[in-house]
């Protein structure tokens, strides 16, 4: 009976919370006054944006517009963690967005094209993510920097970046990592040796009495290798990463930062958008190539060093 009356009280509680950030979202986006003019407008309120409006409209001296293309968060949905799964298959605030079909990945998904939906309410895709924090490693942010020149953005220059806006208060994780705040593992491993080790572990190992027998290459279309364990069978891991693999939302750098003389090359190490005035992309797309890691984190710095930017560039610290 105790039990029964603890649940209801802490559904009771959840309920009020829940309905307290509802209405904190409903008034945020219910706004129908503006200014004439504005000194910065930032287009999207994503893991970046979000971070590029917060932190220069911490200046009293400028006006930032926040523009966002979706509307208020459903607390239900974007505030309860175990509720991921339903935003994956419901279409609450999200963008539905399909990759191009390629020969080598979404195989198993019709015409090739691979579900890649993003988050289209404030917060962006981090209000239907999945929460897994990771920053990158050092490889990742020096090949940034030293491969297309994005000086500034080497992991010497992004760690303190990560450092400050992570504010990690924690004492044991603080005196334990006082350099990083955390490990990064710095293997990088070829995709085919790592799914290699996943099928040997699934199919040798105790781990194999656990678990029901693993579907054979052949029920996907893909070559097996008579007489050999799946792991042991190149052809048909190839193919199965050909049929299974996507990017498990995790899309970025359509819009290249590095050295402005590079074809390749979108947006300077300022962010600056080449041949355009005063326009800056500062988002996951900037990257100059993907982290080996989940994107949030990075895209979060991107917006947070952007907005150290502009402010130099402003003399908006002074
Ligand atoms: C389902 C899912 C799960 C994920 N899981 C993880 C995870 O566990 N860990 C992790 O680190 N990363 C995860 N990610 C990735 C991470 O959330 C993204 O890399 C990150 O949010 C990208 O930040 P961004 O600022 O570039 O874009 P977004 O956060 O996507 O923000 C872009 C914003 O711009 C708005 N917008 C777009 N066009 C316009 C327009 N024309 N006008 C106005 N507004 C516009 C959008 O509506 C959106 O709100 C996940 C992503 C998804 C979708």
């Amino acid at each position: 009976m105790a039990y029964i009356s603890l649940l209801s009280y802490k559904i009771l509680v959840l309920s009020w919370i829940t309905a307290q950030r509802q209405l904190i979202h409903d008034k945020t986006v219910s706004r129908t006054q503006w200014d004439k003019s504005y000194d910065f407008i930032v287009v999207g309120a994503g893991a970046a944006g979000a971070v590029v409006a917060n932190k220069l409209s911490e200046c009293q001296s400028v006006r930032v517009l926040l523009l966002e293309a979706g509307g208020a968060q459903s607390a239900i949905y974007n505030d309860i963690p175990g509720m991921v799964s339903k935003i994956y298959t419901d279409n609450v605030n999200k963008w539905k967005y399909y990759n191009e079909p390629h020969d080598n990945y979404g195989q198993q998904y019709a015409g090739g094209r691979v579900p890649d939906q993003r988050g289209k309410t404030l917060g962006g895709s981090t209000a239907h993510n999945t929460m897994y924090y990771n920053r990158g490693n050092r490889r990742d942010f020096d090949e940034w920097a030293n491969t297309y020149g994005a000086v500034g953005w080497s992991y010497r220059d992004v760690l303190p970046v990560f450092r400050e806006w992570e504010n990690n208060t924690d004492p044991v994780i603080v005196a334990n990592n006082p350099d990083y705040h955390g490990t990064h593992p710095e293997d990088q491993v070829n995709i085919v040796d790592a799914v290699r080790m996943q099928f040997y572990l699934l199919e040798v190992t105790d781990m194999a009495k656990y678990i029901q027998p693993l579907p054979s290459f052949a029920d996907i279309g893909c070559p097996v290798c008579p007489g050999k364990y799946m792991y042991e069978c190149s052809e048909g891991l190839k193919c199965y990463i050909r049929f299974n693999s996507l990017s498990s939302y995790h899309p970025a750098g359509s819009c290249r930062m590095g050295a402005i003389e590079r074809p390749d090359v979108v947006v300077d190490p300022q962010l600056r958008v080449k041949g355009a005035n005063n326009l800056r992309v500062c988002d996951a797309s900037v990257f100059p190539v993907i982290p080996n890691a989940n994107t949030a984190a990075a895209a979060i710095t991107v917006g947070y060093k952007c907005a150290q930017i502009i402010k130099d560039y402003y003399h908006l610290n002074d």
